[in-house]
C-alpha cells in the first residue's frame, strides 16, 4: 500500500514567530513574497495568521506565520523531530542576485552545496532555517512582481523542506507508504520526492544525530502540510494511518481555504495533509489578496474584539 499519486507534494508551511511587523517585512520586502491573506489564526484570535505565496497563492508556493509576541509563547528549539530548514526555490541566473541582496540587507548567510545545488542558507528574524535554491527547471506561476524585485528574479515558491529526524530509515519507510520515494543520499542526507517530483513536491530527511530534540515555540516550524486534489483523498489516507499504522489523527478541520487533517509521523515532525482548494479567492478577488483583515463566517460576529485584539503592523 503507498498513496503514491494521491500526496501531490507540498501545500504549505506554517512557522510560529515573534513579531508580526518583522515577518511582515521580511517575507514581503525582503524575500519579495505576496501576503495573500491576513486572518486570524483560527484556535487563537488574538494572533495573526500570515499567508505568504505567489501572487495567486498557489498550493506549494505558501509559508504561513502566527506572530506569537506579547502572548507568552517561550522560544522553541529547532531539533530532532522537526522541520530544520524551508528553502525556497528561484530561477534560473538568481542566485547572484539574492546573494547580493541578502548582503545589502546585511543578512549573514552561508552557501552549501547538497546534491549538486549551491543554496544560500540565513535565518529570519525570529530564528528560523531558511534557504534559496535555484531551479531551473521550476516553472510554477505567476510569480510576484515587486518594485525591486523582478519575476526574473523572485521567489517561486517552496522547493523543499528539511526534516531533522532521528530514526532515519522508518521515518524513509513511513514517507514511501505516505508517496514521497527516495531519489539519492548524500553523506547525512536523504532526497525524496512525490510521483510529480521536483521543486514544491520533495523532502528532504537529515539524519538529527547531534541536534537537541526540538521543542515547539516561537522560532520554530509548526508543521508542514502536504496537498490532496480532494478531501476523499485525505479520509482514505486517514483510513490507513488509523487502522494500519495506528497513528493518531485529527478529525477534518474546515480552514476556510482548505480542508485540512494533521498527525505525526514516526520521526515526530507534525503533518498536515490540505486539499487544494476551494483556495483564496473564496473571499477576495486577486487584486485584494492580502489587503484587509478576512474572518471565518464563526468569527465574524466578533470582529471588533478580534481587531481590537491585535497588534498593530504596518503594510
Ligand atoms: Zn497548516
Amino acid at each position: 500500500m503507498n498513496f503514491k499519486g494521491i500526496i501531490k507534494g507540498l501545500h504549505h508551511i506554517t512557522a510560529t514567530v515573534s513579531d508580526a511587523q518583522e515577518d511582515y517585512d521580511f517575507y514581503t520586502k525582503l524575500l519579495g513574497q505576496r501576503l495573500i491573506k491576513e486572518t486570524v489564526n483560527f484556535d487563537n484570535e488574538n494572533v495573526y495568521h500570515f499567508y505568504y505565496g505567489n501572487e495567486i497563492g498557489a498550493p506549494s508556493t505558501i509559508f504561513t506565520t502566527f506572530p506569537y509576541k506579547g502572548q507568552r509563547v517561550k522560544d522553541g528549539i529547532i531539533g530532532a523531530g522537526q522541520v530544520f530548514e524551508t528553502v525556497f526555490s528561484a530561477p534560473k541566473n538568481s542566485l547572484s542576485y539574492w546573494e547580493s541582496r541578502l548582503k545589502n540587507h546585511q543578512i549573514n548567510f552561508s552557501k552549501i552545496k547538497l546534491f549538486g545545488k549551491e543554496k544560500l542558507t540565513f535565518k529570519d528574524p525570529s530564528g528560523l532555517n531558511i534557504a534559496i535554491i535555484e531551479d531551473a527547471d521550476d516553472n510554477r506561476s505567476p510569480v510576484w512582481k515587486t518594485n525591486e524585485i523582478s519575476d526574473q528574479e523572485n521567489i517561486l515558491g517552496i522547493h523543499h523542506v528539511v526534516l531533522a529526524i532521528s530514526n532515519v530509515e522508518e521515518t524513509l519507510q513511513f514517507l514511501k507508504v505516505f508517496g514521497y520515494e527516495e531519489i539519492s543520499r548524500e553523506g547525512d542526507y536523504v532526497q525524496l520526492s512525490t510521483s510529480l517530483g521536483g521543486a514544491g513536491n520533495s523532502l528532504v530527511v537529515m539524519d538529527a544525530t547531534g541536534l537537541p530534540k526540538g521543542k515547539n515555540g516561537i522560532g520554530t516550524v509548526h508543521h508542514v502540510a502536504h496537498r490532496v486534489e480532494k478531501l476523499e483523498d485525505s479520509l482514505k489516507i486517514k483510513d490507513y494511518l488509523v487502522n494500519e499504522l495506528g497513528l493518531k489523527v485529527t478529525e477534518v478541520k474546515d480552514r476556510k481555504y482548505f480542508q485540512s487533517i494533521y498527525f505525526r509521523i514516526p520521526g515526530g515532525v507534525l503533518f498536515e495533509i490540505a486539499t487544494e482548494g476551494p483556495g483564496f479567492l473564496v473571499d477576495e478577488t486577486n487584486e485584494e489578496l492580502g489587503s484587509s483583515l478576512k474572518l471565518p463566517k464563526w468569527q465574524e460576529p466578533h470582529r471588533a474584539r478580534i481587531e481590537a485584539g491585535l497588534l498593530d503592523y504596518k503594510k
